[in-house]
């Protein structure tokens, strides 16, 4: 069979060009969708289906609802089951006003009319619909003064194909005009303006997809080994994507999707095992010695005992480091867990071997902040730490470069400016990487080729959900710092309301009365810095003159010099200021054990991980702390303002439970995982992390949050597999060489290293 598989094309990497219905017009705008192979086109799958036997006529559904509505409508199988009306648009229109405003619209067909009924989003509905289309609208009945209706239906257009249809040479051997009258599921592709504009609604994809389908499914290679389809259950893929496409039944649906999920993280985790094969077996690094006298010299000199993580931790470092293998590890651990002084330890070994060792920090603020604290830590052991970031002049930028060449820079600080060109090491052995979702897999490779493979540690600062790090750091080994200080408690967090400051202000100086410092802090919102500085500067002036006159205030804000900043954190350590109002600046890195207050104002302005940060500059000392989220009765106030346009006002109520999911999180949990998950789940994965850029993979059918068993199941079948034949040669394994070298070369090229 794989010999066959060898000598003729996989028909699955072939361009859609070839297929029927699709012209260079339909290609171009599909490439945009990322879909350009007909690998592509067959996993673009139906966003939901119809099912047929929902679809009752207009005079069917008020039979069923009339005849004895109380007790149809309240038994159980009924209420969930939902009824799907095919009908056409006869009108529509918008009842009452302001916020009594809803959308009517008027649904027909041969037996009958009834309605439809939105409240709210009025404005966006009424844009939604023309006269005389066809939908598909599903929901539960209800009646109102004996109308007939569905409110909040959900609505699919099923129209058929608008004016501006390419021209196709043969009629489809499928009629899905039929297919919705006769019987089955009818798949509901996603699509959007710009395709519909080419004629690729979900009729057209139907009908493109269709097509392709049936002409070519019998040339579809397997794509993973018998073994791995009996020890996972699954169908092959010819069954699955003919079900996909063509279902039968809902009970097969499910098989089939969990088919082509397992595919697409199956091949993702191969790639990241082939890749982390190449590193770990082709690769030469750097075999450390681990004498560690300088290490000890440290962890001596420290006023506080190691956690069991953090000397766990460590510990597989150290291992790491002295193979001769290239580390590449991954060190997860809330803030405050103690990273810094684990990756400085790390460091010192590197030094000690007379390499030269970088701690990469993702701002410039946070790199200055991180070479004070290493130059601390380090006080009466003799290492040269040096800072390089872009601020510098050239005079100073100069020599720290020279330093750097001739290697009496030992530790070098800096941003990913350090691995620009016209940095040069005299002997780079050791990188620390302090990450905080900013660099993806890329950006790391790139930096690694600063020296002769050097080790590598990548640090997160704010944890990733498990799900994510499997997909983001796959190639990498992980290490947990899950255990915090012994000597910490855990901080307190409570949610007030603007009205209750006053109460606020006098709990706070009660506890500067018992000798602690606090932090209030203004978001920046980034239409304006100026607007923000002003803000935080007139609450600073405020507070100073109408609530603490009698305290010490200072103000820390972006726009201060870096000697500015330096000033008023050293006051602020040496407890000659008792509050310290800052913008968001001092999310990273500061640390003064002794302040236990963070008041956030505006703090439904923030998104969750930043608030995470925020509350972990204080709970670093042995006293209680506290985090006190200030936040507005914003939403009524806001939504009143607006109701004159439903729609804003209706994106303004999103934005509030958005918020007060946020801020009800931050008063549960203090576990960053836990927070991370909440962030993921509200804001979606690109989001997440930032932007696209991040190299986070996208799948078309799987969903990284939810499929999370399965993921697991594909990530120890590829590891297991790459493991025990890392250049796929067992001839069970040709199926996935032939599946790689024809849709993923990139990865068929590391497996080639040998
Ligand atoms: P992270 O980078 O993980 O957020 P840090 O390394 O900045 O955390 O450590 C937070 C604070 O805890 C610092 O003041 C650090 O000196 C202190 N610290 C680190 N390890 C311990 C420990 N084992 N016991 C007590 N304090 C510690
Ligand atoms: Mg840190």
């Amino acid at each position: 069979m794989s010999s066959v598989a060898l000598t003729s094309p996989n028909i699955l990497s072939q361009p859609i060009q070839f297929l029927k219905g699709i012209g260079e017009r339909r290609a171009d705008v599909l490439k945009k969708f990322g879909v350009q192979t007909v690998h592509d086109l067959f996993f673009y799958v139906p966003r939901r289906y119809l099912d047929r036997t929902s679809i009752v006529t207009i005079e069917q559904l008020r039979q069923t609802y009339f005849r004895s509505p109380d007790q149809t409508m309240n038994e159980a199988a009924d209420v969930q089951k939902d009824f799907t009306v095919v009908g056409d648009v006869r009108s529509f229109r918008v009842m009452g006003m302001g916020k009594k405003s809803r959308f009517v619209l008027i649904l027909g067909d041969d037996t009958g009319t009834m309605q439809c009924i939105w409240f709210g989003g009025v404005q966006y509905w009424k844009t939604k619909f023309q006269i005389g289309e066809t939908l598909a609208v599903s929901g539960q009945p209800s009646a109102f003064g004996g109308v007939l209706q569905f409110v909040h239906p959900s609505v699919d257009r099923i129209a058929e194909r608008n004016a501006e249809i390419e021209v196709q040479e043969e009629t489809p051997q499928v009629d899905w005009t039929k297919t919705l009258n006769t019987g089955g599921l009818v798949p509901l592709y996603p699509s959007s303006k710009e395709l519909e504009r080419v004629g690729l609604d979900s009729g057209g994809f139907r009908r493109v997809i269709g097509n392709a389908i049936q002409k070519l499914l019998p040339r579809v290679d397997e794509s993973l080994p018998p073994y791995l389809l009996s020890r996972q259950k699954i169908i092959a893929l010819r069954d699955a994507l003919q079900r996909v496409h063509f279902p039968k039944g809902m009970d097969e649906l499910g098989e089939s999707l969990r088919r082509l999920k397992y595919d697409e993280f199956f091949y993702f985790q191969i790639k990241l095992a082939l890749r982390r094969n190449g590193i770990k077996t082709e690769m030469n690094g750097i075999s450390f010695k681990v004498q560690s006298k300088l290490a000890r010299q440290l962890v001596d000199s420290l006023s506080f005992k190691l956690t069991q993580a953090q000397i766990r931790v460590i510990k597989d470092i150290t291992e790491d480091m002295s193979s001769s293998k290239p580390m590449n590890r991954l060190l997860q651990g809330d803030v405050g867990s103690g990273k810094t002084i684990v990756a400085l330890t790390s460091m010192l070994i590197a030094v000690e071997n007379g390499y030269q060792a970088v701690f990469m920090a993702p701002t410039e603020i946070l790199a200055e902040q991180h070479s004070k604290t290493l130059a601390s830590l380090l006080k009466g052991i003799d290492v040269n730490v040096r800072l390089l970031v872009g601020a510098q002049r050239t005079k100073l930028r100069r020599d720290i470069l020279d330093d750097v060449q001739r290697g009496s820079a030992q530790i070098v600080v800096g941003t990913h400016a350090l691995f620009e060109k016209g940095v040069e090491f005299a002997n780079l052995g050791y990188v620390v990487i302090d990450e905080q979702h900013r660099f993806g897999v890329l950006q790391r490779q790139s930096l690694q080729k600063k020296g002769a493979n050097p080790d590598v540690l990548v640090m997160t600062a704010t944890p990733i959900p498990r799900t994510l790090s499997l997909t983001l750091y796959g190639d990498l080994d992980v290490s947990i710092i899950n255990e915090l200080p012994k000597d910490r408690k855990p901080i307190k967090t409570v949610l007030r309301y603007e009205e209750e400051k006053a109460s606020v202000f006098t709990f706070v100086r009660d506890e500067i009365n018992k000798g602690r410092q606090a932090y209030f802090v203004y978001p920046l919102v980034e239409e304006s810095e100026k607007l923000d500085l002003k803000a935080a500067t007139v609450h600073y002036e405020q507070l100073q003159s109408a609530v603490f006159p009698d305290l010490k205030l200072g103000l820390l804000h972006g726009r201060l010099s870096s000697e500015e900043k330096d000033e008023v954190m050293q006051r602020f350590k040496n407890k000659e200021i008792h509050i310290l109002v800052a913008t968001t600046v001092i999310e990273v890195g500061i640390d003064v054990p002794n302040a236990s207050i963070m008041v956030i104002e505006n703090a439904e302005r923030f998104g969750l991980s930043q608030l995470h940060q925020l509350r972990g500059r204080v709970g670093r000392g042995s006293e209680q702390s506290f985090c006190i989220l200030l936040s507005k009765k914003w939403i009524a106030a806001k939504a009143n303002r607006l109701s004159a346009d439903p729609v804003k006002m209706h994106e303004a109520i999103d934005e509030q439970r958005l918020a007060e999911r946020r801020l009800a999180t931050m008063v549960q949990t203090n576990d960053g995982f836990k927070i991370a998950e909440v962030d993921l789940q509200l804001r979606g994965p690109g989001d997440f992390f930032g932007t696209r850029q991040s190299g986070l993979p996208e799948f078309r059918v799987a969903d990284i949050l939810t499929d999370t068993v399965l993921l697991d199941e594909a990530r120890r079948d590829a590891f297991e597999l790459v493991e025990k034949d890392p250049h796929l040669k067992l001839p069970e394994h040709h199926v996935v060489a032939e599946h790689l070298r024809s849709l993923h070369r990139d990865a068929f090229a590391l497996m080639k290293i040998a």
